[in-house]
């Protein structure tokens, strides 16, 4: 998108850049959209030129196809000489200097191709905190429960059995999860339930 870009040249010597985003020129300080917390917040990623913006700024202005590894701003590189983008992220969680924001870019670019993918994430994450209402939705939606988390290997009712959580075992054996699926390191949740002397689970794992 060209003409964010010619926009930010053209009145960047009207706007103060440090306390403003250099693309859309809002301050970087933001109404928190939480009830809780301060009523402002700050939103800012800070390239290695010293060019501020907001979060969601520069991440859209990546999506929509432009260099990220160009300064929107001063047409500076952004990465570090290894070639990363690193960044000095700062939010309400306070912050986080050498951020790899082109790893961030990359991993939201390939789950919004993905979509699918994401749901899946989204219900490991919901069955990881036994927030059982929240996945059952996603099953309904059509989530495979019998999913893997990318990294063990592990389903849903691997993560249930972690957490001892025998209300979210039911559940998930109720939709039809596998109790012969092995995670990465070859083990059923059955299994990974006798490895933490976790007897309940264990013994609803056997029931037919
Ligand atoms: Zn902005
Ligand atoms: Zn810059």
């Amino acid at each position: 998108m060209a003409s964010i870009r010619e926009i930010a040249t053209a009145e960047s010597h009207a706007q103060p850049s440090s306390n403003n985003c250099a693309l859309c020129f809002d301050p970087l300080l933001i109404p928190n959209p939480s009830d809780e917390g301060p009523a402002m917040i700050i939103d800012d990623v800070e390239l290695r030129c010293s060019h501020h913006f907001h979060w969601s700024c520069f991440t859209e202005y990546d999506a929509d196809g432009n260099d990220r590894t160009l300064c929107p701003e001063c047409g500076e590189t952004t990465l570090q000489r290894g070639g990363q983008l690193l960044v000095i992220v700062r939010n309400e969680g306070g912050v986080t200097a050498g951020f790899d924001l082109g790893a961030a870019l990359d991993e939201e670019k390939f789950y919004d191709d993905n979509p699918a993918l994401r749901r899946e994430m989204a219900f490991l994450n919901m069955i990881s905190m036994s927030e059982l209402e929240a996945a059952q939705e996603l099953l309904e939606e059509g989530v495979d429960v019998d999913c893997r988390d990318s990294e063990t290997g592990g389903t849903a009712l691997h993560l249930a059995v972690v957490n001892g959580d025998e209300e979210g075992i039911m559940m998930l054996l109720g939709y039809g999860a596998s109790r012969e699926v092995r995670d990465s390191s070859g083990r059923t949740p059955a299994d990974v339930a006798r490895e933490m002397g976790a007897e309940a689970a264990w013994r609803f794992l056997q029931q037919q």
